[in-house]
C-alpha cells in the first residue's frame, strides 16, 4: 500500500495497527522520540540496523583488547544543556573536566575554555574584556534562550528580545565575528576552532552561531562525557524505553517502509535522502523533490588511538580539557575548513581530539590511555588522512608517535557503511548553511511531519539539528502527539 502513487497514499493507518508508533533507527534522536511517546501512554517499536543501539553514541574495542573508544561522538556540550535530558533523567554519570576545550599554538602557549566566563577570559590577555563582553550578556540570558536555540528556528521564540540580540551575532560568519571582536590571535583561535565545529568555511553565514553556542555551554553546563563511553547514553535510553513498555529490535535493516509492522505512526532517524528511499513514491512529488534537493556537508576522517602512556602536550595545561583543538591560529583553520568544503584535503588539517581516559579510567588498561580524533574531508572522500592527523597531534605533543600501540580509522565509505545517516561522511545531516538551519528540511508548519499523516522525519536533518541532544526526536514525537 505504501507505495501507492501520492493521490492514494493513506490519510491514516489508524486502522491497521496494534502498535501506535514504530521508530526506525535507534540513534539518540529515535530513541529520544521512543521515549517521548512511550511516556505519553504509547505503544512503540525500535527498528534499528545494527546489532546494538546508539547509532552515533556507541563504543567499541576498536583497537585492542581492554581499549573502549567512542565510535562516533565522544564530548557532549548538549547532553546538560538538552531540555529532553533533563525532564528524562537518565541514569548515568557524567565526566566533566576541569577544562571544556584547550587549544594549543605554536609560541607553546595555550587557550582554555574553563567553567566560568571570567577565568577563560582571564587568560585572553588584551581581549579579556571583549570575550567578557560577548558572553557573558549569553550566559546570564541562557536559562530562557536555550529553549528557542535547541528548538525549531522556524517558530514563535519563548524570549525574542534575548533571541534576537543573539541571533544578530549568530548569523555573521565565524570570522566576522571573531575579528571584529577580538584583536589577539588566541581568542581569535579559540573562537574560530569552536565555530569549525560547523563544517562551514569560517567566512559563510551563520558559522558564528556555533563558536557562540558551544563556548557558551562551556561556562554554562560544560562539555562532559559519560564514564565508560558514549554508549552510556543510548544504553540509558534504551533502558529508559523499556521500563516503559517499549521495545527494540536490532539487526532489523529496513529497506521500505511498506515492509514496517501495522502502526498509526512511524518516525524515522533518517536522513532526507534515506526518508526518499524508504518511501518509494508514497510521498507527494513536491515533497520528493524538496528532500531530493537536500544537501550534504564534508566528510570527517576518523582516527581512534590505543596508547601507551598520555599524550606528551608541549604545553601542560593542556592535559587540563577534555577536549583539545590542534589547529593553529584563525587563519590557518579558515584553510582548512575551506579546502574540505572545496573538495581538497587540507596539509594542515583542524583536528577535533578528545582525551578521555586522562579523567575516566574505565576505559584503558592501568596506566594506558587512548585518544580520539577527526578532522573534516571533503563528502565522500576515501583519502587516509592519518600521516596529517599524526603530524599536527605531534606539532603540539612531540613524541606523540611513540605513544602509539594501535591505531584504527575509518574514512566517509566506511563510516556510511556502518551506519547509513553518514552520507558521504556528514555527521551532521546535512550541510549547515543557512538556507538548511531555517529549512530542515522543509518549510512545514512542524518541520518533523510530511505530507503523510502518519509519517515523521525525527533525525538530525531536522531541528535543532546535530548533535546528542535527543531534541530532535523529542520534538518531533511531540508534533506527532499534538496531531493526535
Ligand atoms: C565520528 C563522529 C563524531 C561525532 N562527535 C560528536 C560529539 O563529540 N558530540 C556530539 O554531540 N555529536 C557528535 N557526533 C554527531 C552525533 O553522533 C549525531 O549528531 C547524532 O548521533 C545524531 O543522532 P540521530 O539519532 O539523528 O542519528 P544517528 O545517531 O546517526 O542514528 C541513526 C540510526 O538509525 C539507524 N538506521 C538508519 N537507517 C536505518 C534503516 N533503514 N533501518 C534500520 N535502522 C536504520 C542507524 O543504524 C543508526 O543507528 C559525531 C558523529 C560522528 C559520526
Amino acid at each position: 500500500m505504501l507505495k501507492a502513487a501520492p493521490q492514494a497514499a493513506p490519510r491514516s493507518r489508524r486502522e491497521l495497527g496494534a502498535l501506535d508508533a514504530v521508530v526506525v533507527g535507534a540513534g539518540p534522536n529515535g530513541l529520544a522520540a521512543a521515549v517521548t511517546l512511550a511516556q505519553a501512554g504509547r505503544s512503540v517499536l525500535v527498528l534499528e540496523a545494527r546489532d546494538t543501539v546508539g547509532g552515533g553514541t556507541r563504543t567499541a574495542e576498536l583497537t585492542l583488547p581492554g581499549f573502549r573508544h567512542d565510535v562516533c561522538s565522544a564530548i557532549h556540550p548538549f547532553s546538560t544543556a538538552s531540555p529532553f535530558f533533563e525532564s528524562v533523567g537518565l541514569e548515568l554519570e557524567l565526566i566533566e573536566p576541569p577544562a571544556a576545550l584547550a587549544h594549543p599554538l605554536d609560541d607553546g602557549s595555550a587557550v582554555l575554555a574553563r567553567g566560568s566566563v571570567e577565568e577563560t577570559a582571564s587568560g585572553l590577555g588584551a581581549d579579556a574584556q571583549a570575550y567578557a563582553r560577548l558572553f557573558a550578556p549569553l550566559v546570564n540570558a541562557w536559562e530562557g534562550l536555550r529553549h528557542d536555540v535547541l528548538g525549531p528556528v522556524a517558530h514563535l521564540p519563548r524570549h525574542p528580545i534575548a533571541l534576537a540580540r543573539f541571533g544578530l551575532t549568530a548569523l555573521r560568519s565565524a570570522r566576522g565575528v571573531a575579528e571584529s571582536r577580538f584583536g589577539t590571535e588566541h581568542a581569535r583561535a579559540l573562537f574560530a576552532g569552536a565555530a569549525a565545529h560547523s563544517f562551514l568555511p569560517l567566512e559563510q553565514a551563520a558559522g558564528a552561531s556555533f563558536g557562540l553556542v558551544l563556548l557558551l555551554l562551556a561556562h554554562v553546563s560544560g562539555w562532559p562525557f559519560p564514564r565508560g563511553g558514549s554508549q552510556a547514553i543510548a544504553d540509558a535510553l534504551a533502558a529508559r524505553l523499556l521500563s516503559l513498555g517499549g521495545q527494540v529490535e536490532t539487526g532489523r535493516k529496513v529497506s521500505s517502509l511498506s515492509e514496517l509492522p501495522p502502526s498509526r505512526l512511524v518516525l524515522c532517524d533518517v536522513t532526507p535522502r534515506q526518508l526518499l528511499e524508504l518511501a518509494g513514491d508514497a510521498l507527494p512529488q513536491r515533497y520528493g523533490r524538496r528532500l531530493g534537493r537536500w544537501r550534504y556537508g564534508p566528510g570527517v576522517f576518523k582516527v581512534d588511538y590505543a596508547l601507551d602512556g598520555s599524550i606528551p602536550w608541549r604545553t601542560p595545561e593542556v592535559a587540563e580539557a577534555g577536549t583539545v583543538h590542534l589547529g593553529g591560529s584563525l587563519a590557518e583553520i579558515a584553510v582548512s575548513e575551506r579546502d574540505a568544503w572545496e573538495g581538497r584535503h587540507a596539509e594542515r588539517p583542524f583536528v577535533l581530539l578528545a582525551q578521555q581516559t586522562l579523567f575516566d579510567d574505565t576505559r584503558a588498561p592501568a596506566g594506558k590511555h587512548t585518544a580520539w580524533a577527526y578532522c573534516h574531508v571533503p563528502n565522500g572522500s576515501t583519502f587516509d588522512m592519518r600521516e596529517r592527523i599524526e603530524a599536527q597531534i605531534e606539532r603540539f605533543a612531540p613524541g606523540f608517535r611513540d605513544r602509539i600501540l594501535a591505531c584504527s580509522t575509518r574514512n566517509t565509505a566506511e563510516l556510511e557503511h556502518e551506519n547509513p545517516n553518514l552520507i558521504g561522511g556528514d555527521i551532521s545531516g546535512g550541510a549547515n548553511v543557512l538556507a538548511q538551519f531555517v529549512r530542515r528540511p522543509a518549510f512545514r508548519p512542524s518541520p518533523y511531519s510530511t505530507p503523510l499523516p502518519w509519517l515523521y522525519l525525527c533525525s538530525a536533518s531536522t531541528p535543532p539539528g546535530g548533535g546528542v541532544h535527543g531534541m530532535c526526536g523529542h520534538l518531533a514525537a511531540r508534533s506527532a502527539l499534538a496531531r493526535g
